[in-house]
């Protein structure tokens, strides 16, 4: 047995074996091949494993999402099908003698290039579908881990560190639990993990050794250990704290259909916090009140280009029929620091926590947050949808956001789109937000804290570098004061106020906010009920 320690963020045991995740970044490479019938046979098998994984991706879709959401990976997949993508890569692969990897490649533009060029809106919106698929093929050829799981059983993920746009791809019916040798508990990958309410472990002490694939282990994460070939005793032990934690669970869950209601009559608003499509599923099982945070950038990260309106109008609305009438607050992109998506072309920043991000690139390239405005004004119309605007830090970056979002509106009135009735509003995790929230309060119709920037700008604590998070003081005199200044500026003009952070989350502080008189906590689908034990216990 082997026995290593790290950083724990969620309290639960797993129980499975081990699979080493290795990043591989994959560099198109044209070689000349001699074997041109061995090189077919290649490109056929993975042309065929990609088929299966879409069909898989379709399966999982159809039974979570819905019919029509699951329907682009029937189309992927009948791509993968089609005689031009066949034949012009095996001719390529013939005539100039080309490794497979090159010809798909090659193939897979010339196709893409093809339909963009279309004049039918449709077919010109599947340019990036090809592109989408070529890639899947030459993952597959080139064995590179693209985020999907290979396995067919849940596994403990063990990496060096995971990046949002990894998690995000993953199959999370697969994971069993992360552990990584780097990482900081307050990053996107830790939401993630808390997201799905599985066992994570960041700067573990273990090496990525290939000899620890497939092997049986345990990860405790009361304790913070990962057992590698567990003895007995351990495995035991484990085993049984793991049905405590299932006892504890379902005590939690009689909280299911409660109010989130203080002893002395409070009302809190509790919603969660989602990052796709996918993870509403474990909202309305957590018995949310609403949505308080949709993440949307996780639509951007993770592909190669940018999601078309019609992609992210599916998504909006799979979610707003999902909450059936619920409140759902959706905020736009807030790309930039560690959410990263190469399409976007990006620089190099020495400081990316404080650079070229989120609102600023919407309102430097407005075509982005035109495309985004009209998908979720489009989706207004199947539910009850409010939407944010991260980062803000000034009163004129507010009313250009408006004339914007009036134009779009008039746009699809013209079209006769029909909508809802759309609440805005503005996160709050700049200190320069908090100070003139008086201003803020005016032009907006509820605000939502950001207490993960919040406390990274307000301590100078970049919330990714792992070897100051001990200094770190989540609860610090200086956050709490600019929250409750928010929530007293906000309650002045009659608007509404949330906290949308992970201190959302955090049970020691829910009295405060409480006293503070916070309207609503936007917390992991994982934290909801905890959440509500902790609102209803204060008086
Ligand atoms: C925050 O900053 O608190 C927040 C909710 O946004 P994110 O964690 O996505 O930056
Ligand atoms: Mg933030």
């Amino acid at each position: 047995m082997e026995r290593f320690t790290g950083k724990s963020l969620l309290e639960r045991v797993a129980i499975g074996r081990i699979y080493i995740y290795k990043k591989q970044e994959y560099l198109l490479e044209k070689r000349n091949i001699d074997d041109i019938e061995g090189e077919k046979k290649r490109f056929h098998e993975a042309r065929e494993a990609a088929m299966k994984e879409l069909q898989g991706l379709y399966d999982k879709a159809l039974a979570e999402i819905g019919e029509e959401e699951a329907q682009i990976f029937e189309i992927h997949r009948m791509m993968l099908e089609d005689l031009d993508f066949i034949e012009g890569t095996e001719s390529m692969i013939d005539g100039e003698k080309v490794n497979a990897e090159f010809a798909v490649s090659e193939t897979g533009t010339t196709l893409s290039n093809l339909f963009a060029s279309m004049e039918d809106a449709y077919m010109k919106e599947r340019a990036i579908d090809v592109l989408d698929v070529t890639k899947r093929v030459v993952n597959r050829l080139a064995g590179v881990e693209d985020g999907g799981m290979h396995t067919k059983d849940p596994v403990i993920v063990v990496a060096e560190d995971l990046t949002p746009s990894e998690t995000v791809q993953m199959d999370t019916n697969k994971i069993l639990a992360f552990v990584t040798r780097k990482g900081s508990s307050n990053s996107h990958t830790a939401i993630l993990a808390r997201t799905m309410n599985i066992p994570a472990l960041v700067k573990t002490d273990i090496t990525l050794d290939d000899k620890y694939q497939g092997q049986e282990a345990v990860v405790d994460g009361t304790t913070g250990e990962l057992y590698i070939k567990p003895s007995k005793e351990l495995m035991d032990s484990m085993v049984e704290k793991k049905m405590e934690i299932d006892r504890k669970d379902n005590e939690l869950k009689k909280l299911i259909g409660q109010e989130s209601i203080t002893a002395d009559g409070r009302k809190v608003n509790l919603y969660a916090n989602i990052g796709n499509v996918e993870d509403t599923k474990k909202v309305l099982e957590n018995d949310a009140e609403g949505i308080g945070l949709f993440r949307s950038e996780f639509l951007y990260i993770g592909k190669n280009t940018f999601p078309t309106e019609e992609e992210q109008f599916r998504a909006y609305k799979a979610v707003l029929e999902k909450m059936e009438g619920k409140k759902v607050v959706i905020r736009t992109l807030d790309i930039g620091a560690d959410k990263k998506a190469d399409y976007f072309n990006l620089d190099q920043e020495e400081n990316p926590a404080l650079g070229y991000r989120a609102i600023r690139i919407c309102l430097t390239q407005p075509d982005i947050f035109r495309t985004q405005l009209r998908a979720l004004y489009r989706a207004s119309a199947y539910g009850t949808l409010s939407i944010m605007f991260p980062m803000i830090i000034a009163l004129e970056e507010v009313q250009e956001i408006k004339k914007i979002v009036q134009e779009v509106k008039e746009e699809l009135q013209r079209e006769n789109i029909p909508m809802g009735d759309v609440e805005l509003g503005i996160m709050i995790e700049t200190p320069a937000a908090a100070l003139i929230s008086d201003d803020l309060a005016k032009e907006v119709q509820f605000f939502s804290i950001g207490s993960n920037d919040l406390t990274q700008y307000t301590l100078a604590i970049d919330r990714q570098n792992e070897k100051l998070e001990k200094m770190c003081d989540t609860h610090h005199k200086a956050v709490l004061k600019l929250i409750r200044m928010t929530v007293e500026n906000g309650h002045k003009e009659g608007i509404w106020v949330g906290i949308c952070g992970e201190l959302a989350g955090d049970t020691t502080l829910t009295e405060q906010f409480i006293h503070m008189g916070v309207d609503e906590l936007s917390v992991s689908a994982s934290r909801i009920l905890n959440v509500r034990k902790a609102i209803r216990e204060c008086v």
